[in-house]
């Protein structure tokens, strides 16, 4: 398939919506296939590769955490092995897409999924890695403004960037990172909370870091207020994307937000370690600020003079240290091809649909069951993504261990989460069907 008119985004948007108003969920496989057959985006199901189960599909919810391999993924690949035995170094120059730039055919489909300008984005590195390279730019730990406001149950990588960079300032992470947690007995935060404890930190707050899809409760911030209360204090706004980028719409531009980070193997399918994605806003790029420097990150047209002085390249290109990962980004590029063709506007409404269907059908479960499924993901479809954080109370553990056993995969997340995530480029309802028949009968 193959849509390329925006009109037909706008209609398929609207078609969606109007259903979501009146669509009545019903626990039936006539249903499901019913939903599946008015999907417009049913088609790219058969772009992804699908691990097996006793001959079919698993039911693979754990596109949160690795995403499935598109099919155009090897063909990709293979073409830069055969440059590369081709022409050796000179595919630099010469292959078909040459690896000198190969970042740059990345830059505006990757910008476009963020909501950002190019100039604002570059693909390089880790996740964590490129967490560091920001943090080293963007938090400033002066002697009284120090202090860095972040989630509680921050994804742990996070928890030990923001320590460590911290302690390379020299202060103690105890003082230093304020965490703000859901108050007792609830689930998610209150964004009141968030700017209540930004406004009351705002002598010292040196950044405000959060993730703008909690990994854990699945909960979505609003990350454009935080950005203002931030900036309102004095202190810049980074966000973590890594459960966010591929998973809701996002406008980092638009909403100021400093900096962000994200990796690319969750949502955006780009195979296990797959090259990760910085925004850095425009408003930085041109300045000269501190930075772990490298020569992919020094002006182009200098690089290869190979003198003294490092003269950044303007915008987040300039965060570059090492040269491109090509082959990583051939896989990553398989993905963002399908993400820029589909966008974001269909595939969230696609998504508003099928989390909520999976939503109905957990509590149809439920009714039967003694209430034993606790949602702890937002009701309020605003306030979550495609992922669905179950506590399964007085199971736990073995729960989520017979769904794997009977070819659903969903993952574990310590103490007592089972998530399960039907992400909407490639699960069906007929998925979420199946995965009701399968956790019922695994409750019996
Ligand atoms: C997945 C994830 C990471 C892992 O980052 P890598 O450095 O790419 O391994 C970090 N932070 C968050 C919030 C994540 O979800």
């Amino acid at each position: 398939m193959n849509i390329t008119s925006n009109v037909k985004y706008i209609v398929f948007s609207l078609v969606y919506c109007v259903t979501l108003q009146a669509v009545q969920y019903q626990n039936t496989l006539e249903f499901a296939q019913q939903m599946d057959t008015a999907d417009q985006l049913k088609s790219y199901r058969s772009c992804f590769f699908f691990p097996q189960h006793h001959g079919s599909d698993v039911i693979y919810f754990t596109g949160n955490s690795l995403g499935l391999q598109p099919k155009k993924v090897s063909a990709n690949i293979q073409q830069e092995l055969d440059d590369w035995a081709a022409f050796g170094v000179e595919g630099h120059w010469n292959a078909r897409n040459p690896w000198l730039s190969y970042h740059e055919i990345l830059t505006d489909k990757m910008a476009r999924l963020v909501g950002g300008k190019p100039i604002e984005v570059v693909m390089m590195n880790g996740l964590s890695v490129n967490l560091h390279l920001l943090l080293t730019s963007f938090y400033y730990a002066g002697k009284d403004r120090y202090k860095i406001l972040c989630e509680q149950k921050a994804f742990p990588s996070d928890q030990y960037v923001l320590e460590s960079q911290v302690r390379l300032r020299g202060h103690n992470p105890d003082d230093a990172i304020i965490e703000v947690g859901p108050r007792e007995g609830e689930q998610f935060v209150r964004h009141e909370d968030i700017i209540a404890a930004i406004e009351k930190n705002k002598d010292q707050l040196a950044l405000v870091m959060i993730g703008g899809v909690n990994y854990y409760s699945g909960q979505v911030f609003d990350m454009k207020a935080i950005a203002q209360a931030g900036h309102a204090a004095g202190a810049i706004v980074g966000f973590d994307l890594a459960h966010a980028v591929g998973n809701i719409e996002l406008k980092l531009h638009d909403w100021d937000v400093d900096f962000a980070a994200w990796c690319s193997y969750k949502y955006l399918n780009s195979g296990p370690g797959g090259v990760a994605g910085i925004f850095v806003h425009e408003r930085y790029a041109n300045l000269n600020l501190i930075r772990c420097a490298g020569w992919w990150g020094h002006d182009k047209a200098s690089r290869f003079k190979m003198e003294k002085g490092f003269n950044p390249i303007p915008g987040a290109e300039g965060w570059q240290v090492s040269n491109a990962p090509v082959f990583a980004m051939a896989a990553c590029k398989a993905s963002l091809d399908i993400f820029d063709e589909v966008g974001m506007e269909a595939l969230c409404a696609k998504s508003k649909l099928l989390t909520g269907y999976l939503e109905f059908i957990v509590n149809e479960i439920n009714k039967t069951h003694n209430n034993c499924l606790e949602i702890i993901t937002s009701q309020d479809p605003a306030q979550r993504g495609c992922q669905l954080s179950i506590i399964a109370h007085g199971r736990g553990r073995k729960l989520c261990d017979a769904l794997i056993e009977s070819g659903v995969v969903v993952d574990w997340r310590e103490p007592n989460i089972i998530r399960a995530a039907p992400v909407p480029l490639y699960n069906s309802f007929e998925d979420v069907y199946r995965f009701g028949q399968v956790l019922e009968k695994v409750l019996d």
